[in-house]
């Protein structure tokens, strides 16, 4: 019984040779070195933008006026760099080092003064903008709460695994076309569903309505997605890569294998076709969905008052995250937490955090074996089939 559990307090160790202190020059290293990346990304964007920049986006946002962040990217990752030199004469200069010199080859390439034309819309591009806008964005945001607001504030920034999971933040970035592509695909096969007095009427409801049908709508799609792929023991292996991860924070919510990625966005459109909403209900939703979808997983402590009766949090997804028994297989939604409470899979002990993540039998640690995991798992189950 759920009552009669113990729960326990997470013991998060302190590091102190890995913290981010001020005036070590490390701070200033890694900035420098992030800025430099990011720009040179930016600048090779701005030469080749029919191949990795995405349609969607390009509407969005005006590359001219980018250009001008991209200037004081440059020179920041410059003058940062030159401060790590400053400030520490031992084991971070290569981190400034490395910064200016990216920064100087975006400079070379043609730095911010790229002449911005039309751009010949292509379907399947490298979402480059979106990778280097999303981190800029997730950086300036949740990096701020998790700093403002931390849940375990010995919980570094450069976790174990963060390598891991900056892979999987840029894979489904740059994956965003053709996860577009594959959605639409997958969509145009519920033609034979769509009703136009439906969507008309729906259309007749003020925005703020549609965006609360959407919500509702895409979370019970969600909903049973994900239990889905915690309860059919066939697909549990590919989902089991999310709940691999042993330390929560924004970045960790990227982990998810690709075959996972694809459905999810997949499923979801279809809702969210059927019902024809107006483009604005829908960018409402769409912006709602990317921050809460990165929120629930930032190591933040704000109990989010009478909105945790409502919302999908941070502790509440947290729940969902952890490998203790009464917490396993619960709370499944990723919007609102009606369905968990509909469907009898509710988990939330509002005194209490997860003391121990991940999964019960350990996943590889590498992006390689944790795509390569299920297969195993599939062999695996063959091979004891057949040997019987
Ligand atoms: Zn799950
Ligand atoms: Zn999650």
């Amino acid at each position: 019984m759920d009552s009669e559990y113990q729960y326990k307090q997470r013991q998060v160790a302190k590091n102190k040779g890995k913290e981010f202190r001020l005036g070590e020059g490390r701070i200033s290293g890694y900035c420098s070195l992030m800025l430099g990346g990011l720009s040179l990304l930016a600048v090779i964007a701005y030469l080749y933008p029919s191949m990795l920049t995405t349609t969607e986006l390009r509407k969005l946002y005006d590359a001219e006026q980018l250009q001008v962040v991209l200037k004081y990217g440059m020179y920041t990752s410059i003058g940062l760099g030159f401060l790590t030199f400053i400030l520490n004469n031992g084991k971070y200069k290569f981190l400034g080092l490395t910064g200016i010199s990216l920064t100087l080859v975006a400079f070379l390439l043609g730095g911010y003064q790229i002449p911005v034309g039309p751009v010949e819309p292509k379907e399947l591009s490298l979402g480059v903008d979106w990778l280097i806008l999303a981190f800029l964005g997730s950086i300036v945001v949740f990096v701020s709460l998790e700093k403002l607001f931390p849940k375990y504030k010995d919980q570094l920034i450069m976790r174990p695994e963060w390598g891991v999971d900056l892979f999987y933040f840029c894979f489904n970035h740059l994956a965003i076309s053709a996860i577009l592509v594959f959605a639409n695909y997958h969509v145009s096969h519920f033609d034979w569903a769509v009703s136009a007095t439906l969507q008309q009427s729906i259309r007749d409801i003020p925005i703020w309505i549609q965006f609360v049908v959407i919500v509702l709508c895409a979370d019970f799609v969600l909903y049973w997605e994900h239990r889905a792929y915690h309860e059919i023991q066939l697909l549990w292996p590919i989902h089991a890569v999310h709940h691999s991860i042993e330390n929560i924070d924004w970045l960790a919510g990227s982990r998810g294998h690709f075959v996972q990625v694809f459905s999810e966005r997949a499923m979801v459109m279809i809702p969210l076709y059927l019902l024809g909403v107006e483009q604005a209900a829908l960018n409402i939703y769409v912006t709602f969905a990317a921050l809460q979808a990165v929120l629930i997983h930032c190591n933040v402590g704000i109990s989010f008052g009478p909105l945790k009766y409502i919302l999908v949090t941070p502790q509440f997804h947290h729940w969902h995250h952890s490998s203790e028994k009464p917490a396993i297989d619960t709370n499944y939604s990723a919007h609102t937490i009606v369905f968990d409470r509909l469907f009898k899979t509710y988990h939330f002990p509002k005194q209490h955090w997860p003391a121990d993540y991940g999964t019960t039998q350990r996943l590889p640690r590498t992006v390689v074996g944790q795509t390569l995991y299920p297969l195993k798992v599939w062999g695996k189950r063959m091979k004891r089939r057949y040997a019987k």
